[in-house]
């Protein structure tokens, strides 16, 4: 799950991670009287939607008077921002933070996230911090230091300490960048985050270190421990189908193509995103119906699936292991029938009662064209969609 940064900010604070002083606007008097109350010559007005590059994008402002603020406020708020990580499309900006001004001295990047390959988390810090840090990573890896942080004892003061000589940051300043080093990490164990990225992370010229962008993401595997993280989900940033299939938990992704897929079981729907592709076509979601799938829960699957409008064919993958074959063609032809299917739809079952479960599709009367084996499956409807 992600969230917005004046709410990661506010976060961050209470670890004690040193945050600027900011006020949330959602009207250009709002933002005008934010910048009163902050009282800087200098604020800084700030789209919030879920992505970044938003300073490229148009998003980050300076406005050196109240009327300015309210000005700009004006301009910003219900634009659709468009940055490297939107999408052309864009993302409708309904809510703005108003921050003071900070003097910049030089800008730092922090990152911590899960090392899948070593199992670890990770620390990440560079001195090429600011807006390009996608670049750096590209094309100049060496330029991003990295700590390898130990689950049993934590951060150490020495990597930060480590990190921060590094980074070049001043020696009187070295203790106030560990400390801060320390609290990030610290916010991002208790947090449950799977992300948390400081970018940039501030030298002011009255040389102060401060969290200038937070972006912080939760690991939704471990939400149940933070129930009062709901309230800070923003349903305005997020897939209207995604929201639809979680109220089932249904483990969807919306994707560009136009072949539908449904399967059990991720390792199934990944490969079988694989072979539609292998196959020349696009898939248009993952969609993992889980192992226990119910009736009810494929009837819904099979629902939102078909509520992307890009979509041409269905493919239906369906390994019977836990779930039942016959119970899976039940849910299908229910939902076809309810909602009148007009596309082609593509079977491949295969495991417990699959006998039946064909029986059931063959004798709906829907047309479901049946498949044996993951090849033919992909390769007929591949075929389906593009015709
Ligand atoms: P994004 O990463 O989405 O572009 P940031 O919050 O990082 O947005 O802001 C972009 C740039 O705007 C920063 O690198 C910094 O130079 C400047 N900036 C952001 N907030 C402030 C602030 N409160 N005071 C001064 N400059 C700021
Ligand atoms: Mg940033």
């Amino acid at each position: 799950m992600k969230i917005h940064e004046y709410q990661g900010k506010e976060l961050l604070r209470g670890f004690g991670v040193p945050v600027p002083r900011g006020i949330v606007a959602r009207t250009p008097d709002e933002a005008e009287a934010a910048a009163r109350d902050l009282g800087t010559d200098v604020v800084v007005v700030k789209a919030q939607i879920h992505a970044g590059g938003r300073g490229k994008g148009g998003g980050v402002k300076l406005a050196k008077s109240r009327e300015e603020a309210h000005e700009i406020a004006k301009q910003m708020l219900g634009m659709h921002l468009v940055t490297h990580q939107t999408g052309p499309e864009g993302r409708e900006v309904k809510t703005l933070l108003i921050e003071e001004g900070l003097p910049i001295d030089r800008e730092f990047y922090l990152g911590i996230t899960l090392d899948r390959i070593t199992g670890r988390n990770v620390f990440m810090a560079s001195a090429a911090g600011g807006m390009d840090i996608e670049k750096v990573a590209e094309e100049t890896p060496e330029l991003i230091l990295k700590e390898a942080i130990d689950p049993s004892v934590g951060l150490r003061a020495f990597q930060a300490r480590k990190m921060a000589f590094g980074l070049g940051i001043p020696n009187e300043l070295i203790g106030q960048a560990t400390k801060f080093m320390l609290a990030l990490y610290d916010a991002y164990v208790k947090m449950d985050a799977s992300l948390v990225e400081i970018n940039p992370f501030l030298l002011t010229k009255d040389n102060r270190l401060i969290a200038l962008d937070a972006k912080v993401n939760f690991d939704d595997n471990a939400l149940y421990r933070h129930k009062d993280y709901a309230e800070l989900r923003d349903l305005n940033e997020e897939e209207p189908l995604e929201i639809e299939a979680s109220k089932f938990d249904l483990n969807y992704i919306k994707l560009d193509g136009n072949i539908g897929c449904m399967v059990n079981g991720a390792g199934l729907a990944m490969a079988t995103m694989d072979i539609i592709k292998l196959h020349g076509g696009e898939p248009a979601n993952f969609l993992d119906v889980g192992g226990g799938a119910s009736q009810e829960r494929v009837e819904n699957a099979f629902r939102i699936l078909l509520a992307d409008e890009h979509v041409k064919a269905v493919l239906i993958n369906i390994f019977g292991g836990i779930v039942r074959c016959d119970m899976v063609a039940s849910g299908v032809v229910a939902a076809a029938k309810n909602l009148g299917v007009k596309i082609p739809i593509v079977a491949r079952l295969e495991g417990t009662n699959v006998e039946e479960g064909k029986r059931v599709l063959n004798e709906s009367g829907i047309g479901i064209i049946s498949a044996d084996g993951m090849s033919d499956a992909a390769s007929k409807v591949v075929a389906a969609a593009g015709a």
